[in-house]
């Protein structure tokens, strides 16, 4: 048995997670850190300095190589936050603040977006990586170069010492082509001619072993090769275990979040609906305002659990929710008036929640059906995720409204899920068959 370890790198929304998986794709170690909030300094302003996710990067790192002596990372692949982005000079030195994925100041740079980009494009709206990039370099004096890194081209970038590359999944809300694997002209018209765009390349591609400084800090092997990124929902949807055709992801936390695999992309920006790029297939997502947010209006986490058990998933409430936290919705019914609909209330709160899940049920299957309306497959089987995807009761009524079998996930985590991607890259043959990134 080959004593190495694949480690997975999650730089997540609240904190920095580091898994390590065995030649068998078994865990073998974790270690987590908390990062510092974000700063706002003005409203719809939400910035970090790109140092401290470097800080928590390191300290997680060498919390996990304490754990995995006699088993040494072969590789390490990573995620972070989609549409986390900064500025850097040509040695990867951060010029300002980056601004962080929920960050929408850049609303000026989204309308000189939204004057040139096609109406699908994933590049628009205040809150992209392409908005970003502008808005930082317009403060800049025009002569110095810099690069636009996302969060996580950025980390590869520490780890390996090599800067000005991305991954086409993070590279989507920049505007990257990722059906031509290109960066269109209206991309290079928008963005001011001193900021450099990275080279794209797959998720998992090989980028560099570590550098060797990283590597003694850290205490990881030097041969350790570090991979491109990816986004945090993409890596999530790998630890879940989805790959092929048909399989389909349900997140059921705050919002309802709906993903299934296809063969070919899908768009539209009436639904918000945009593909990703996954593997040598594509990964087609749509988001309801509905889910668990609902839920939490009226009760707390004991409550679902104890009512539940009080629910037969194999009747109907007899009611006809369309759960929403206010008005307006976007996918799958795109109505920006859209009233929530949580009328009549029965005064036994089991049944009321019972209409609740149930009217939640059937936005997850419209989701589906409005999917494949627009060219996905129509999914085969459901992988849940989230904190509602314990919830067994509401497992069964799902499966019963999709006639498909829906599974919890027995992975979650999206750095789970880049160790997994670690692993196969590292023992698959088909890493020459992705086409060339330009
Ligand atoms: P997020 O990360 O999006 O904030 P989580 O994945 O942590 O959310 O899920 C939290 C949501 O899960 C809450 O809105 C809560 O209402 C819901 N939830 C928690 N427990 C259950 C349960 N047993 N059944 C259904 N929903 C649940």
């Amino acid at each position: 048995k080959r004593p190495g370890s694949f480690v997975g790198l999650d730089i997540g929304t609240s904190g920095c997670r580091a898994l390590a998986i065995d030649d068998q794709g078994i865990q073998i170690a974790e270690a987590r850190v908390a990062m510092p909030e974000p700063v706002r300094p003005r409203p719809g302003s939400v910035e970090q300095d790109p140092e401290c996710w470097w800080q928590s990067v390191q300290e997680v790192l060498s919390a996990l190589a304490r754990q995995l002596q006699g088993q040494p990372p072969i590789a390490i692949g990573l995620d972070a936050t989609s549409g986390t982005l900064l500025l850097a000079d040509a040695d990867g030195r951060p010029i300002g603040p980056a601004l962080m994925y929920d960050d929408r100041s850049a609303s000026e740079a989204a309308d000189r977006i939204a004057r040139l980009a096609p109406a699908d494009s994933p590049a628009r709206g205040p809150g992209s990586s392409l908005a970003k990039a502008i808005s930082l370099a317009e403060g800049l004096a025009p002569e110095g170069e810099t690069l636009a890194l996302h969060q996580s081209d950025w980390i590869t970038g520490r780890l390996t010492g090599r800067y000005g590359l991305s991954d086409w999944n993070n590279a989507l809300k920049l505007g990257y082509e990722t059906r031509r694997l290109h960066w269109p002209d209206w991309v290079r018209t928008c963005i001011p001619g001193t900021v450099g765009l990275p080279r794209v390349l797959a998720p998992g591609a090989p980028i560099a072993s570590l550098d060797p400084a990283v590597a003694a800090r850290i205490g990881f092997p030097p041969t350790t090769l570090v991979l491109a990124g990816t986004t945090d929902s993409t890596a999530a949807v790998m630890a879940a275990g989805a790959a092929c055709p048909g399989d389909a992801v349900t997140s059921l936390g705050s919002t309802l979040v709906i993903k299934v695999v296809s063969e070919r992309p899908v768009g539209s920006s009436r639904y918000g609906i945009y593909s990703h790029r996954f593997g040598d297939h594509w990964l087609v997502g749509g988001a309801s305002n509905s889910g668990g947010r609902v839920l939490r209006r009226f009760f707390d986490d004991r409550e679902i659990a104890e009512l539940s058990r009080r629910i037969d998933p194999e009747t109907d409430s007899g009611l006809d929710y369309y759960p929403l936290p206010g008005p307006g919705e976007r996918f799958p019914h795109h109505d920006p008036k859209l009233e929530p609909r949580l009328e009549p209330r029965p005064s036994d709160p089991a049944r009321f929640l019972h209409g609740l899940l149930e009217g939640i049920a059937v936005i997850e299957a419209e989701g589906y059906a409005r999917l494949a309306e627009l060219g996905a497959p129509a999914p085969t089987r459901v992988l849940s995720v989230g904190g509602g995807a314990r919830n067994t009761v509401w497992t069964r009524l799902r499966a019963r409204r999709l006639g498909i079998p829906v599974i919890a996930a027995e992975h979650q985590e999206a750095a789970f899920g880049m160790a997994r991607l670690a692993r196969e890259t590292m023992t698959s043959t088909t890493l020459a068959s992705h086409p060339d990134p330009t």
